[in-house]
């Protein structure tokens, strides 16, 4: 299939190029450049309308659930709210039921995924039970490895000797090991913390932790990546050992836009882990991103069923895929991050970070994952908008631009106007290093 893009602008080479075509001889981009016209060997011929085309995000942490778990989201509705939030790829974090811990496990849902997404997936890890890598996960195509650091707990204190167990087996492999620095936190406390503007405990914690982590995994070879990192002492204290370890973190959209006003204001709808900090502490990671202290930004998609998001013990995290683009794009519309640091940031490291082949930037040969960007449409934000089986949201009545208007997996468009068109099936599960075989 033959797809030509007219009437577009394009971003090549971190910048914007007018009066553009792109060519897709699905699954690749065969060609793209200024638009002199002449275009005759095409079979679909697509208008954007002057709008910008840029390479569809991968976010970097996503619970897509399904299985037994699929009353919360599948892997159906959860990849329609990644393209609608203008994400082509995602990785999927492995706290599933069945857990995604032994190659059976793995080639299960791996299997089961082909038929229903409309995003690639890549397939994250859990250590087994008696804390040891099965080496067989990598081979089948494990994009990284995840450990949830409240199972290394033991009276409040790491369990370092599990966690050398870990490090010392995934050395001698070349996968990412992704961690928590923050330990699990009760709702009704976290409320009592937001009410008394008292977050400093849990972000010294989030520091201390990290400071551990980092000074275990020194005597390995292991890659590490820290996700959801909430607080910027704890950012500055990973950045302090890039020169010495490969070592990366990312941040939420949630931690950067939002504060625990909305705790206050929503309650356990806004309930998350770690939970959401003050204003100020909004605003400094904010500057770590702009300044490049901040690796990657995700959403940490974790959608629960509503009753489990109410009485007195809440489950943290909420559904926040398909606002990924438009949250970002709404701060670069306001001036307050260029558009640059959200393309880099949600594309090209991510890609670099999980050795994601071919995907992440817009070059021929590459894969045609891409989004086209309308930054005069807005979307007011309400929860009955959202695709996922999670109807709620802690940007309840936000006012976003930058709406991914169309959405190409592969070559092929899944979202068309705001609209899924996509049956499931046209996202491919990553296999770090895999490159298309069409090249
Ligand atoms: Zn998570």
């Amino acid at each position: 299939m033959r797809l030509l893009i007219r009437n577009c602008k394009l971003y090549v080479n971190d910048r914007i190029v007018e009066n553009c075509f792109l060519l897709i001889e699905t699954p690749l981009i065969a060609d793209f450049g200024i638009d002199h016209g002449g275009h005759s060997s095409y079979d679909i011929n697509l208008n954007a309308r002057g709008r910008i085309l840029l390479p569809g995000m991968i976010d970097a942490h996503v619970h897509l659930r399904d299985q037994l778990l699929s009353y919360k989201e599948d892997f159906k509705t959860g990849t329609a709210s990644a393209v609608l939030g203008g994400v082509t790829s995602v990785i999927d974090m492995p706290n599933n039921d069945p857990p995604t811990n032994t190659p059976t496990n793995l080639l299960e849902r791996m299997e089961l995924a082909k038929s229903k997404i409309l995003a690639n997936v890549g397939f994250t890890c859990k250590p087994s039970v008696n804390h040891s890598i099965n080496l067989e996960l990598s081979k089948i195509g494990a994009i990284a490895f995840k450990v949830f650091l409240y199972e290394y707990m033991v009276d409040g204190f790491l369990d370092t000797s599990s966690l050398v167990k870990i490090l010392s087996s995934l050395s001698k492999l070349d996968r990412v090991l992704m961690l928590h620095c923050n330990i699990k936190s009760k709702f009704s406390e976290v409320l009592k913390l937001a009410r008394r503007r008292s977050m400093f405990k849990l972000c010294r914690i989030e520091k201390e932790l990290a400071e551990s982590i980092l000074r275990i995994a020194q005597a390995y070879k292991a890659r590490l990546h820290f996700c959801h990192v909430s607080c910027p002492k704890a950012i500055e204290a990973i950045n302090k050992r890039k020169g010495f370890m490969e070592v990366s973190l990312e941040v939420t959209i949630h931690h950067l836009l939002l504060n625990y006003s909305t705790l206050e204001l929503l309650g356990s709808i806004a309930h998350v882990d770690p939970p959401l900090k003050s204003k100020s502490t909004a605003t400094s990671l904010f500057k770590l991103l702009k300044s490049g202290a901040v690796d990657i930004v995700v959403t940490d998609h974790a959608p629960h069923a509503i009753f489990e998001k109410e009485g007195d013990d809440p489950k943290p995290g909420f559904p926040n895929l398909q606002l990924m683009m438009p949250t970002l794009m709404t701060q670069v519309k306001k001036g307050r991050l260029s558009l640059n640091t959200v393309v880099e940031k949600t594309t090209i490291k991510p890609a670099e970070i999980f050795r994601i082949k071919k995907r992440g930037m817009i070059r021929k040969g590459y894969y045609a994952d891409l989004v086209e960007v309308d930054f005069k449409r807005k979307l007011k934000v309400k929860s009955q908008i959202l695709v996922s089986k999670g109807k709620y949201t802690p940007f309840e009545g936000a006012i976003l631009v930058g709406i991914p208007v169309r959405t190409y997996v592969n070559g092929i468009c899944v979202n068309d106007d705001y609209t899924i068109v996509g049956r499931g099936g046209e996202g491919k599960v990553i296999i770090p290093g895999d490159e298309p075989h069409e090249c």
